[in-house]
């Protein structure tokens, strides 16, 4: 059983409640569609995307993890090839890769921005790499244009993880639109979430675009005509009907984030919290808050005691992760991942958080620090 916390770490009923008639009304449609698969809701959904990505292209596909897959195995990357990707990600991001049949290779994160550092990623080229996947971590948007640059000067293609990012902007320009191609996640708990599982891919690329649509769809492009060793991973229709329902809310629901980063970043300030670092340059979308704590378990509890949820992304790195033992790295192979990974917390953020819940959360914290200090 889950302990019942006073405040939960992300509200995802609220989120549905707000929206009930609407979400309501898009299931019926579906319903009465006689369409329950790649019908008229999902490519409405990609248009839709599409322009608020400010891509092209959108290719609606079952999850985050696929629209990754699907992007590498459209640019034929996979067995003896090498692909950079942070060393601190999701293990998402990895499989993707795995999954290709290449092999991922970590580069390490700016510990101020938690985002690869592209300084590190030149030291990892070697004649089999193929791409780079950056990740706009917590909704934080990677460093991209050297990270552009780097790929261009080596012929790589850049892929972006954006599936913590919906809306974010980096120098104006939205997340999924400053790469070679983006994958996006909808799982519920992500800033653009459905009401189940869902993903997409979004690029400029036109070729891209048309090999993911029949990638997606068996290998197929004319139905029971298979060009290609194709997959079944699709958008849902339901799920597009819903997501068509809440992208219409994205920019408030993110704005309604930043309120709670603003306060938390003003009420914190000068604890012995590490908070987050905001590069002058973005315009993050918060997914999540996370802060450093070197005494990190113990402010946990002391948030526990409290009855706030919090929890920690991500307790292991992937390359500490037992399905990742074959790649043979050890303890201290990836010193700053590890260091992330034994120091973060996430407190808890979302467009349903009140501000009067997020104070008491900052209240919790200051005395955390005030109880540590006396005990000394
Ligand atoms: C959620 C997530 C994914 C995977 O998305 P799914 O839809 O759950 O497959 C990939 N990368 C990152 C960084 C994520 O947070």
């Amino acid at each position: 059983m889950m302990p019942n916390y006073k405040i939960p770490f992300l509200d995802l009923k609220a989120a549905q409640m707000e929206l009930y008639e609407s979400l309501e009304f898009a299931f019926e449609n579906v319903l009465n569609s006689g369409l329950y698969i790649l019908g008229n809701e999902v490519q409405l959904f990609e248009n839709e995307f599409a322009v608020y990505c400010e891509t092209d292209h959108c290719i609606g596909v079952g999850n985050g993890l696929e629209a990754l897959h699907l992007i590498l195995r459209a640019y034929n990357i996979g067995i003896g090839d090498e692909v950079i990707v942070p060393s601190n990600t999701y293990i998402a991001t990895w499989l993707a890769v795995t999954y290709a049949g290449a092999t991922p290779i970590p580069v390490e994160p700016d510990e101020h921005t938690f985002n690869i550092d592209p300084l590190r990623i030149e030291n990892a080229i070697t004649p089999r790499t193929k791409a780079i996947i950056a990740v706009h971590l917590y909704g934080h948007p990677a460093h991209m244009d050297p990270i552009n640059d780097i790929g261009k000067k080596y012929g790589l293609k850049v892929i972006e993880d954006a599936a913590q990012a919906h809306g974010a902007l980096y120098k104006g320009r939205k997340t999924g639109s400053l790469g070679d191609a983006a994958g996006f996640s909808f799982y519920p708990g992500k800033n653009l979430g459905a009401v189940g599982d869902g993903g997409a891919v979004t690029t400029n690329d036109v070729e891209l675009a048309e090999k993911i649509r029949i990638l997606r769809n068996y290998g197929s492009r004319i139905k029971y005509h298979n060009e290609l060793q194709g997959f079944n991973s699709r958008l849902d229709e339901l799920q597009a009907a819903f997501l068509r329902v809440k992208l219409r809310h994205l920019d408030e629901w993110n704005a309604r984030r930043k309120i709670i980063a603003d306060q938390y970043i003003g009420q914190l300030a000068n604890t012995m919290l590490i908070m987050p670092h905001v590069v002058s340059w973005t315009e993050p979308v918060w997914h999540l808050f996370v802060v450093r704590h070197p005494e990190r378990e113990k402010l946990q509890e002391w948030l526990n005691e409290a009855g706030i949820n919090s929890m920690i992304h991500y307790p292991i790195p992937p390359h500490l992760q037992p399905a990742y033992a074959d790649l043979g790295y050890r303890n201290g192979s990836f010193i700053i991942a590890e260091q992330m990974a034994s120091s973060v917390l996430s407190i808890p953020i979302g467009p349903h958080l009140t501000q009067v819940q997020a104070s008491e959360i900052s209240n919790a914290c200051l005395n955390f620090n005030i109880g540590k200090q006396a005990s000394f």
